[in-house]
């Protein structure tokens, strides 16, 4: 019997099975992190090197360890160079992963995992049971939902026959690499997207690069405002007792599909250069033949491609929904019209049931599914430990 269970190890898990082991609140053999992966973060590593992510879009007092300083410290003790950038001195991406790898060392979190993906969670009276598609079953006294939501990638309507061929593939999928020559279209306008164009315009052998966005592309810092990570927003948004009006609000307040203006001015750069075309407008359709790609945009205009590569997010939907329904349905646990978790501050769900990340947001508002809402969920549920 575990004390704890923690279902996903990304930033939103990992992060609070550090501070669980750090402030001494469950022994390592009391705690078992389960995910599909050989290690922490692994999923963010992944997508972020495959798009030649350089710097992260938050600050440097947003990381995973409990003092906000500590990743200013670490970049001083290993002499890290151009450590931070710009005014939000937003921190080197190489650096905040290992900084957070040797704060999982530190802690103990490899210790505890075990790699493997979840199928079945039930409430008994021995506690909480977790099955894992191995077979193999856990119980544990409390369990932390720490899924996410980049395990399930977006494809828009006019892709979605291709979804899990390799014809067509989503930059979330971990199992693809990226194109080494050819002509690429890179569907989408968002962070994801402009890095991964600006990573493609930089390799010799390709031959054009093509970014296909639905509207004009949107400047901001941050993904939402910096109001919401105090009572400056929050305070309305929890006074808030309908939660399709906090659906509604955490929409309008996500700054969805923008980007920095560090890389509007390198996707300008590339354009001018000739090695980028940014086309605005949505895509009508598309057809493969002898391995090349026809696509029918908005205008009219035809466009051929080798290969499509989608930067459009993660889907609009409940993670683990397939497994939570059992148990949504047994303890009648409470659900949004969006099928999202109603918690209390707590996050605690029901019996010890504990939610972070996007599964949060509903209390947690628009900086839920960030680093910022992980420090936050580690403290709320902390809390409770
Ligand atoms: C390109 C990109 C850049 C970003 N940059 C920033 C930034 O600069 N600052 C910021 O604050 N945020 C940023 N974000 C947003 C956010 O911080 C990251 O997406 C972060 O990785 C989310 O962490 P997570 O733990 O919720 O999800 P994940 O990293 O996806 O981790 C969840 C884990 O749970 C696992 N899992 C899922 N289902 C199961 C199951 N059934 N059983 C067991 N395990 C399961 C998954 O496989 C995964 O390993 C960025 C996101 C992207 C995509």
């Amino acid at each position: 019997m575990f004390k704890w269970i923690i279902i996903g190890g990304g930033m939103q898990g990992s992060c609070i099975a550090s501070r669980l082991l750090e402030e001494k609140k469950v022994e390592k053999e009391d705690l078992l992190i389960i995910d599909p992966h050989q290690q922490p973060l692994a999923r963010w590593i992944t997508i972020t090197d495959k798009i030649g992510m350089e710097y992260l879009r938050s600050p440097l007092v947003h990381h995973l360890d409990k003092n906000p300083y500590s990743l200013k410290k670490y970049a001083t003790a290993h002499d890290y160079a151009a450590a931070f950038k710009g005014q939000y001195k937003r921190p080197r991406l190489d650096m905040f992963n290992q900084h957070s790898l040797d704060l999982f060392n530190k802690t103990g979190v490899m210790e505890c995992w075990l790699q493997g993906e979840v199928n079945g969670l039930t409430w008994t009276e021995q506690g909480w049971k977790v099955c894992v598609s191995d077979g193999h079953c856990f119980f544990s006294e409390q369990v932390i939902l720490a899924v996410g939501v980049n395990h399930i990638p977006h494809y828009p309507v006019w892709a979605e026959e291709y979804k899990g061929t390799s014809s067509i593939s989503h930059i979330f999928e971990m199992q693809h690499n990226l194109p080494e020559t050819g002509d690429v279209v890179v569907v989408g306008g968002g962070m994801t997207a402009a890095h991964l164009v600006y990573a493609l315009t930089q390799k010799e052998t390709i031959n054009s690069v093509t970014m296909i966005k639905r509207h004009p592309l949107r400047i901001h810092h941050f993904d939402s405002d910096p109001g919401w990570l105090g009572p400056k927003y929050l305070n309305k948004f929890e006074k808030l007792t309908s939660y399709k009006e906090r659906r509604t609000v955490i929409q309008k307040a996500r700054n969805k599909g923008s980007i920095t203006k560090d890389l509007l001015i390198k996707l300008r750069k590339q354009e001018t250069l000739g090695n980028l075309c940014i086309y605005t407008g949505s895509i009508q359709g598309v057809q493969e033949e002898a391995e090349q790609w026809q696509l029918w945009l908005e205008n009219g205009e035809r466009l051929k491609a080798s290969s499509i590569l989608l930067a459009t997010g993660a889907a609009i939907e409940r993670p683990g929904k397939n497994w939570l329904d059992s148990v949504i349905k047994q303890l009648q646990l409470p659900c949004a019209p969006c099928g999202f978790p109603i918690v209390p501050a707590s996050l605690e769900w029901k019996n010890g049931l504990y939610v972070a990340g996007p599964l949060a947001e509903l209390e947690l508002g628009p900086i839920s599914r960030n680093i910022s809402g992980a420090r936050k969920a580690t403290e709320r549920i902390l809390q409770q430990a």
